[in-house]
């Protein structure tokens, strides 16, 4: 499937009260994004939780007062940046989406990549990272690296919830943020969308 817009309300007009996938069925509210849209750094998380389902906002539980700190960390409040998931309906339980939920609703995380055009794109948690690098990963191992993607970089960080879980894992994450920092910052411009990961010999 296909999707086009011309801007992110539109867009969400497109998704409309979506019963494309099996999710839709125990879903409070759909959680499409929120943020800034001409920002030049993209969250991409798992899914909405709890709070989220209920709120129709991503990260606005547990998980996402930890984000509002370590963005603050590095100079950044919310307004600034643009954060969404790789799926827009909470999984019952808070269970991993699964593969068709995630293939179903990822035309709509392209478009708003596209439509975004940010210059980073920042993965939290495996999930995420999975989705955005088209490859099983190990987040232990690719966390706070920076991928070249279809006119962005692909970053990697751990997932706050799971910071919120490990105290080691909390000190990793502080420190893939400060990583973030320093990509925000440098001035290498992004590849250019025919660039693939594997063309540029990173994997
Ligand atoms: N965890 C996520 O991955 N996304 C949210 O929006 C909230 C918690």
């Amino acid at each position: 499937m296909n999707v086009s817009a011309s801007s992110l309300d539109e867009l969400k007009e497109i998704l409309g009260d979506c019963g494309r996938c099996p999710l839709s069925a125990n879903r409070k509210m759909i959680v499409f994004g929120m943020g800034n849209p001409a920002s030049s750094l993209l969250f991409v998380g798992e899914a909405p939780g709890r709070a989220e389902d209920e709120q129709g906002l991503p990260f606005v539980g547990p998980a996402g007062k930890l984000l509002d700190e370590l963005l603050s960390n590095i100079g950044l409040r919310r307004s600034d940046v643009y954060i969404t998931n790789v799926v827009k309906c909470r999984p019952p339980g808070n269970r991993d989406p699964l593969p068709q939920e995630i293939e179903t609703c990822n035309p709509f995380l392209k478009e708003q990549i596209r439509l975004i055009a940010p210059k980073i794109v920042c993965s939290l948690g495996r999930i995420a990272a999975g989705v955005m690098l088209e490859r099983n990963i190990q987040i232990s191992k690719v966390h706070g690296m920076r991928f070249p993607g279809p006119g962005y970089f692909n970053v990697v960080a751990f997932h706050p919830a799971a910071a919120l879980r490990t105290p080691s894992t909390m000190e990793m994450i502080t420190e893939d943020f400060m990583r973030l920092r320093e990509y925000l910052d440098d001035e290498e411009i992004p590849p250019g969308p025919k660039d693939e990961p594997e063309q540029m010999g990173l994997f």
